[in-house]
């Protein structure tokens, strides 16, 4: 009997090893981690540097309460993080996750409009569906129901507009006019609601979890940007899927040169290695919020040396490697070769993605977009059939968490092509086996 639980009570293998793109049980059984986890092994497992990292910190100390000392390695993590951000950006507050991360955002954004004299600036809008995490301010400006509806009495309701999901609406990505229709939703929604109560909009530059690598529009990104500038809203990007090079650049913003006001990281910065997470805040917001008083926010474990230690060791293994490019050309190879899959496999009704962050969406009928029903779990079983074949891969619904099926490919940014070919042969067989269940 296991004394674990967590979302069900499904026991699975135990794990023994893991290295590079590869995991094994107890039993022996080797694993292709195509997930990197939930998209955190960015660098892949068991990296020798970045264990000898975390091996001299632990020998000098392991903790170090904020309140009564800085460390070296939280003071290092802090001034490297802050050079690879856009220009200005270069205050960090240390957390160890990603709904962590997004709360001291929330909470930071509300701090700087009492600061600055806005006391009726609270409201955080956000996308539907998105996924910003499952602590409940996280959960507030998180869209998908089966996560958010048992907590909605005790949630602050957020306001919400669209997740610009052009395949789904008939609308041609590329062009402009589309970013543009979805981003003046934003607009819209801000005006009716009324933009003196509006504190910052939080958005996934590429989705993850809920809309499975839903890439922005042609001009959507710069669009929010002069929107929220207008009404003078902070612009959070939640990059904790998207940053430490999952898209190809180290943030997923850098594609469409967007400023934000607050970036929060997780995932890939600690890449399995440590629980660690980030919030990197424009320094013109910090002080008011210091100077009336102080940040009113911080959890017992922020900028723990070790944890810190393993993000500058991964941090290191990122460029060292030139991991950035290796996710931009290993995901463009892979993006092809899923499209391919879309070909031979009727069950695939769209494929998208930006470098290594990519997915492929099942549906009934790609020309009519029809979901698969969804009683048949399509997602899950898909899921299964790769775990059977060695392969790990992710996935979610898609359409506001009760229905829709895709499944997020996301190995490590370390891929090398014969991995590439593993694992397009274990989703082709998985994806026949699928569809051989599925049939009536
Ligand atoms: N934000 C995004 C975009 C995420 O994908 C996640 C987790 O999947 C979170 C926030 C929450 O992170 P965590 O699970 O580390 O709390």
């Amino acid at each position: 009997m296991s004394h674990l639980f967590y979302q069900g009570r499904g026991r699975k293998p135990v794990l023994e090893q893991a290295r590079g793109v590869y995991i094994w049980d107890k039993d022996g059984r080797r694993y292709l981690d195509g997930s990197s986890g939930a998209m955190v092994c960015n660098i892949g497992h068991s990296n020798p540097n970045v264990l000898a990292a975390m091996q001299r910190q632990m020998e000098k100390a392991t903790f170090g309460y904020r309140l009564h000392f800085e460390t070296e390695a939280s003071e290092t993590l802090a001034a490297r993080l802050s050079a690879l951000m856009p220009e200005g950006l270069s205050k960090v507050f240390f957390v160890s996750g990603g709904s962590e991360a997004v709360e001291s955002a929330m909470k930071l954004a509300r701090q700087h409009a009492l600061a600055t004299g806005q006391p009726e600036r609270w409201k955080i809008f956000s996308r539907a569906p998105s996924y910003h995490g499952c602590t409940l301010g996280a959960l507030a400006v998180t869209s998908y129901t089966p996560l958010t509806k048992p907590f909605e009495p005790m949630m602050q309701a957020m306001p919400k507009v669209p997740a610009p999901r052009a395949y789904l609406d008939g609308l041609d990505p590329a062009d402009p006019e589309t970013g543009r229709h979805y981003a003046d939703m934003l607009d819209a929604a801000i005006e009716a609601e009324g933009p003196e109560t509006v504190a910052a909009f939080i958005v996934e530059p590429v989705g993850g979890a809920s809309t499975g690598a839903l890439v922005p529009p042609a001009g959507y990104m710069e669009r929010v940007r002069e929107i929220c500038t207008r009404h003078g809203v902070l612009l959070i990007l939640d990059e904790v899927m998207t940053g430490a090079g999952r898209t190809g650049r180290f943030l997923g913003c850098e594609h469409w040169g967007t400023r934000p006001d607050i970036v929060v990281m997780s995932k890939g910065l600690g890449a399995g290695y440590a629980p660690l997470g980030a919030m990197i805040v424009d320094e013109k917001l910090v002080d008011p919020v210091l100077d009336a008083g102080g940040f009113a926010h911080g959890f017992t474990y922020a900028g723990n040396p070790l944890a810190c230690a393993a993000g500058l060791g991964v941090l290191d293994e990122l460029a060292r490697q030139d991991l950035c490019t290796n996710a931009q050309t290993m995901g463009e190879a892979l993006m092809a070769r899923l499209h391919g899959l879309m070909q031979k496999h009727e069950l695939i009704g769209d494929v998208r993605g930006k470098g290594l962050l990519t997915a492929f969406e099942l549906m009934a009928d790609r020309v009519t977009k029809a979901p698969l029903p969804a009683h048949l779990n399509a997602h899950q079983r898909l899921v299964d059939l790769a775990y059977e074949r060695g392969l790990i891969v992710y996935s979610r619904r898609t359409r506001d968490g009760t229905e829709g099926d895709h499944i997020l490919v996301c190995p490590p940014l370390i891929l090398e092509p014969a991995h590439l070919d593993e694992i397009v042969e274990g989703l082709d067989a998985s994806l026949t086996a699928l569809a051989e269940d599925l049939a009536p």
